[in-house]
């Protein structure tokens, strides 16, 4: 698996003070630490109350009672962190004392958080009267220290209710040689006379450094004292130099950890500002509390959009649900509200500078984008990024040291990672297994949904358990998960009502017309509302509603009449037949975005004719200014986000 490069990671280990450094001095004992190496993108985070409950669980559920004592009281008094690497769900490696101690993933096919130990693990764990390990031949010790796979001959014993791809401890002669991943389970690797029955993963010596003495986030933070002077000064320098070219000033908050290091940084510097939130109508209602609790802390109004918000569930049955592929609700439910907070608080004509929470190692497409940058959806929001180069560990020493734990959304101690809606593709099915615990209702309501679709498409039960209902179009990872289980998915039209989403046909034969020049045919698959579409289509030409004969015709500068009709035909005419399929197409987006229209204003900021506005929540063309350039239907969120291949059916 290719791991992106996302930024430089920086983390030492201070082995006098023990604790972790974001540069290499240690501002305590004034010594340089070691360099950790870190597997990228490298966004270390420290292990919080839910993190450490899930791995104490893990071990238990694995080794049992008595090693889970073992483990609770070896982390006792240390700060373990988090680092997030590639994998088919969450996979965190765990720094214990300036070493990697193994892996805590969360596994899809047991649907729980699983503990794979490295070898000094698994060594203390077995000495500590674990269950789940294997006792393998003095023959086939020097081949599996070398890497070879456990073969079921080699087998002398079996300790543990093993299943597959279960972490299994390897021991020869009262040794820990290996920790691999069960290819067997107890009886086959028992009975078996042949074939792998355990994949070799850890066999080279692991360092594990026994503590001599407490960690403690006190310690941490005196121990990277100057550096977080040196990052907070850099920051705030930014934050003033950027603020000097702009008279409108925002922070957004948004209820994460990010947000609230930003925020808390503007707060230290000499810009004058104010706090704006975009309710998207999916927050956790933990965000919305804070959300309050941040404002009484900063002493000023947040600023949020009053108007009414759309309706998620409807667009959710029209379309089915929002997938990594297709995000077609995050345009609409955050630029929507930010577009009208920017626009009611700020009237006059000058742009507006935004401070985001947004860091580098987030994503690979965050780590391209520049510390400031016009916003291409909202002309008049210019954003900023003062922890563009920030890690989470760094985010939350600042918080730390500057006080601000109280303000930390408890979200993130639960062992939520990152913080947004809470129905949101981009989560993980260990968010949605901790959500099961935290927000068992709101989870049931997206369930619920969710069920109905995979029982009209007669999908597998990994429709829901393994979240396929994130893709659009599924990854390798994934696809060979389905492989490897032998269950069979083909994705479909994935709303509750097949076809419920208007859809179009069209001919790319375009045929002599009687009018003269050339004619295609277009056809919807359901009624069309043409006192609706006539609010939008005068944008593609003159438009006039035909009430007796239950049309609408347009005509372009040429003279050429496109009809369409309320039964959902469209007779599409041009003079040149090179250009017909393309003025189709025009036609075709012009009356889906107005039929599905949810009024976020994104095309109404980006008409440089100012031709745009909204009447009862739906787009509307002002005939008077519109040049008919077409601009508009390319910023819509409902056309960009979507393949065209979603809603036009092409008989080539
Ligand atoms: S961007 Fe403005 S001027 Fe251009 S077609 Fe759309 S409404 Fe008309
Ligand atoms: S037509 Fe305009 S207002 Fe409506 S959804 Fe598209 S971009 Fe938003």
């Amino acid at each position: 698996m290719k791991i992106p490069f996302l930024g430089k990671v920086r983390l030492h280990w201070c082995d006098i003070c023990q604790v972790p450094l974001i540069r290499k001095q240690c501002s305590s004992c004034g010594k340089s630490g070691r360099k950790i190496q870190v597997t990228p993108p490298g966004d270390i985070r420290p292990a919080f109350e839910g993190d450490l409950s899930q791995l104490i669980k893990a071990v238990e559920d694995q080794y049992g009672v008595e090693s889970a004592k073992i483990f609770q009281n070896m982390i006792k008094n240390q700060i373990l962190l988090l680092n997030k690497v590639p994998y088919v769900d969450r996979m965190d490696e765990i720094y214990y004392l300036g070493g990697v101690i193994g892996l805590l993933r969360f596994n899809p096919l047991k649907e729980n958080f699983e503990l794979v130990p490295k070898l000094a693990l698994a060594q203390k764990l077995w000495h500590s009267g674990a269950s789940n390990w294997v006792e393998v031949d003095i023959g086939a010790k020097e081949p599996i220290i070398k890497g070879a796979s456990v073969l079921a001959p080699g087998i002398l014993g079996v300790h543990g209710n093993i299943n597959l791809n279960d972490p299994i401890i390897i021991v020869c002669q009262y040794e820990v040689i290996a920790v691999g991943l069960a290819k067997m389970d107890r009886e086959t690797m028992l009975n078996s006379p042949r074939g792998v029955a355990i994949k070799t993963k850890y066999r080279k010596k692991s360092l594990m450094v026994e503590p001599i003495s407490h960690s403690s986030w006190e310690k941490m933070i005196k121990a990277n004292r100057q550096s977080l002077v040196y990052i907070e000064d850099e920051a705030i320098n930014f934050i003033e130099k950027t603020a000097q070219d702009f008279n409108n000033i925002v922070v957004a908050y948004s209820g994460g950890k990010d947000s609230l290091a930003t925020l808390n940084l503007i707060a230290q510097s000499d810009v004058p500002y104010e706090i704006i939130f975009a309710d998207t109508g999916l927050e956790y209602p933990e965000t919305l509390e804070n959300v309050k609790l941040i404002s009484k802390t900063y002493g000023r109004k947040v600023l949020v959009d009053e108007n009414e918000s759309w309706d998620f569930w409807e667009r959710f049955e029209q379309f089915g649900p929002p997938t990594r592929n297709s995000r077609w609700c995050c345009k609409s439910s955050k630029l929507a509200p930010i577009n009208s907070i920017l626009e009611k608080n700020f009237p006059d004509d000058d742009q507006v500078l935004t401070f985001l929470g947004k860091r580098r190692y987030e994503s690979f497409g965050r780590s391209q984008e520049p510390r400031v940058s016009q916003n291409p959806w909202i002309p008049k929001q210019v954003s900023a990024s003062p922890i563009n180069n920030w890690s989470a560990f760094e985010v939350y020493l600042y918080i730390e040291a500057r006080g601000l734990m109280g303000l930390l959304n408890p979200l993130y101690t639960k062992g939520f990672i990152r913080i947004g809606c809470w129905v949101c593709p981009a989560a993980s099915l260990a968010d949605f297994s901790i959500m099961e615990e935290t927000h068992p209702i709101l989870l049931e309501q997206l369930t619920q949904r969710l069920s109905s679709i995979k029982s009209v498409n007669n999908f597998p039960k990994q429709y829901i358990s393994w979240g396929l209902w994130r893709w659009k179009i599924l990854p390798a990872k994934i696809l060979k998960l389905l492989q490897r289980n032998n269950i069979k998915y083909k994705i479909k039209n994935s709303s509750s009502e097949p076809s419920s989403q208007l859809q179009f046909s069209m001919t790319r034969s375009p045929s002599p017309c009687v009018l003269g020049g050339f004619s295609s045919y277009v056809s919807a698959n359901q009624l069309l509302e043409l006192e609706l579409i006539n609010q939008l289509l005068p944008i593609v030409g003159e438009t006039q509603l035909n009430e007796e004969l239950d049309l609408l015709h347009s005509t372009d500068s040429r003279g050429n009449r496109t009809d369409v009709f309320r039964d959902g035909s469209v007779i599409v005419r041009d003079n040149f037949k090179a250009s017909i399929d393309a003025k189709a197409i025009d036609f075709i987006k012009t009356i889906f975005r107005v039929t599905y229209c949810d009024g976020c204003g994104v095309c109404i900021y980006n008409c440089e004719e100012d031709a745009l506005f909204l009447r009862n929540g739906k787009i509307k063309v002002d005939t008077s200014k519109c040049i008919h350039c077409m601009r508009c239907n390319s910023f819509c969120p409902l056309l960009r986000y979507r393949s065209d291949a979603s809603y036009i059916i092409e008989d080539v």
